[in-house]
């Protein structure tokens, strides 16, 4: 996996040091000092390279690192910043392998993560001043399982937020939606109205309306007008800036359409440089219309990329549809879905592997794991490539023994998300048992077996420190540990979450540690992860994010 280029950089590091230390004995000259943009030392530095070493000062010239060391850098460069890290980590930015970042009507509120109904009341009366009386709101996220209240927000609850604006918020998964009073009106629903075919109107024990719409919110959610192309745009952009406050300086869009890619490369010609690096996974929308896309994965620059194919190859949990070898928990015929018939999935493989893309799938289940890696190594086989770096995206349910080594071997890896251990525990307790619970999203065993892994979020949540917590410790939100043997220490995680998401979009020699020549993305972090105790790692604050040695975030007060 190291290749030449490796070697290069690190005997350049190694000369450097020399140049350093001979020019420091030469001259003791301060006005000798050679300039640069940003010098950040009296901290530690994890470098994340092969030795994992820890240095005090790092040095940064156009966009990218000129020395790491200790203060012996104070003397040989004069930067334009210099940053006092008073004791404070810096790593690597955080590369999330796995994410969606989404324009967003400016009438949406975003509830994940509302821990709530009150805080959900408060959000509404924000939108309401900012976007103003009768307007329609929309959200989406929320989560009974999250709120203090213990219950779903009702018709009542956002009533007394918003009396004169419509108002649907969708749960997360989007199986059902709470309207308030207002909405219904407008969409003609009340307690007269016959239940929808494949849907509940909910009413409460006084036969009253309380809100909820199962399956069939679209009764009230089609009222909603559409947001304008202008509009998803600026949230989009806004949304990537906002994963620059989590430490994220690179992120893979796990999907988009040839059409959406164009949306990404006309905001990173106009914003880029204010950005996280990104790459985008290209829907497999057939060999024609890629054809007219005329791109291939790792096109682009340092700033934006195509990425891999991406094929949903069964369901998740949250459905639940993930595609498993034996029955669900307690179920006795119910194995989840394939998305894709196998024939079909076994000839878009060859084809789009022949076409000489990437490939990285969504398989959760271990059925949907197994079918994925025999038709990578098919279609290898038949058409043979020589640094592919196929992989699978989440990898939840363990495959059998046989389907690690045919990985090992063929060189196909995995974007794991720890961060499903403690989000969707919910979900996998109901619906896994044994060994399949215990080992869910597995990281230990896979890398035992020769497997390459890579970190992300998926979005469940996105905060790298949720990922960076379940890896260490395997708990679910209960507390519960689930399978601790396959826990990563902290330096193993945060290498995940850094350099190896860097060797997924063929980059590892460009970004993803901080050894010189490489981009100068780094993130400052308010206390050293790499010491404390793992029930704290949710406390460390991102108190600064540099993408190409610009500093592009700092917390206030951090
Ligand atoms: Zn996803």
């Amino acid at each position: 996996m190291l290749g030449p280029k490796w070697k290069a950089r690190t005997t350049f590091r190694a000369s450097l040091f020399g140049t350093l230390a001979l020019a420091a004995a030469l001259s003791g000259c301060r006005d000798d000092r050679e300039p640069i943009d940003l010098l950040l030392h009296n901290g530690s530095v994890a470098v994340v390279d092969e030795a994992f070493s820890v240095a005090s000062a790092i040095a940064v010239r156009d966009g990218h690192v000129v020395a790491v060391g200790g203060d012996e850098l104070l003397d040989a460069y004069a930067a334009a910043r210099t940053i006092d890290l008073a004791g404070r980590l810096v790593v690597p930015g955080f590369n999330d392998t796995h994410t969606h970042i989404r324009g967003r009507a400016r009438r949406h509120i975003e509830l994940g993560g509302v821990s709530s109904i009150a805080e959900i009341e408060t959000l509404i009366r924000a939108k309401i001043s900012e976007i103003g009386e009768g307007e329609w709101i929309t959200g989406y996220g929320w989560s009974e399982d999250e709120l203090a209240e213990g219950r779903r927000p009702l018709r009542d609850d956002l009533d007394r937020a918003a009396p004169n604006n419509p108002v649907i918020l969708t749960r997360a998964g989007g199986h059902s939606a709470v309207a308030n009073s207002l909405a219904l009106e407008l969409a003609e629903v009340d307690e007269s109205t016959p239940q929808p075919e494949g849907g509940v109107i909910e009413k409460d024990a006084s036969g009253r309306l309380n809100g909820v719409i199962r399956e069939r919110q679209g009764i009230v959610s089609r009222l909603v007008p559409e947001a304008s192309e202008e509009e998803l745009r600026e949230s989009q952009i806004q949304m990537l800036r906002d994963q620059l406050s989590l430490g994220i300086t690179s992120l893979i869009q796990a999907g988009e359409t040839p059409e959406g890619f164009e949306v990404w490369q006309s905001i990173y010609e106009e914003h880029g440089s204010e950005l996280p690096r990104a790459t985008v996974q290209i829907r497999w929308v057939g060999a024609d219309r890629l054809a007219a896309f005329d791109r291939l994965s790792g096109d682009g620059d340092d700033r934006l990329r195509v990425g891999a194919i991406k094929v949903l190859v069964d369901g998740g949990f949250t459905g639940p549809a993930a595609y498993t070898r034996e029955p669900y928990r307690g179920e006795t015929e119910y194995r989840g879905l394939l998305n894709v018939p196998e024939d079909e999935l076994r000839a878009l493989v060859d084809e789009a592997n022949a076409l000489g893309w990437q490939l990285g799938f969504h398989a959760i289940g271990d059925a949907a794991i197994e079918l994925t890696v025999d038709a990578f190594v098919d279609a290898l086989a038949k058409h043979p490539r020589d640094d592919h770096r196929h992989y699978l995206n989440h990898f939840t349910v363990p495959p059998p023994v046989r389907t690690l080594d045919l990985m090992a071997e063929h060189g196909i890896a995995i974007a794991q998300q720890p961060n499903f251990t403690y989000t969707l525990e919910g979900r996998y307790v109901e619906n896994l048992d044994g060994d399949r619970l215990a080992h869910n999203n597995p990281i230990r065993t896979p890398m035992d077996h020769g497997v390459f892994v890579a970190l992300g979020s998926d979005i469940l949540p996105i905060d790298p420190r949720v990922g960076l917590y379940a890896a260490v410790t395997r708990k679910g939100m209960s507390g519960e540990a689930y399978g601790p043997e396959e826990a990563l220490s902290i330096r193993e995680a945060l290498r995940g979450y850094t350099a190896n998401g860097a060797w997924l979009t063929f980059e590892e020699d460009v970004k993803g540690t901080l050894e010189p020549g490489m981009l100068a993305d780094m993130v400052v972090l308010s206390e050293n992860l790499l010491d404390i105790d793992p029930e704290r790692l949710l406390d460390v604050e991102v108190d600064m994010t540099i993408v190409g040695g610009v500093v592009l975030y700092e917390r206030r007060g951090g």
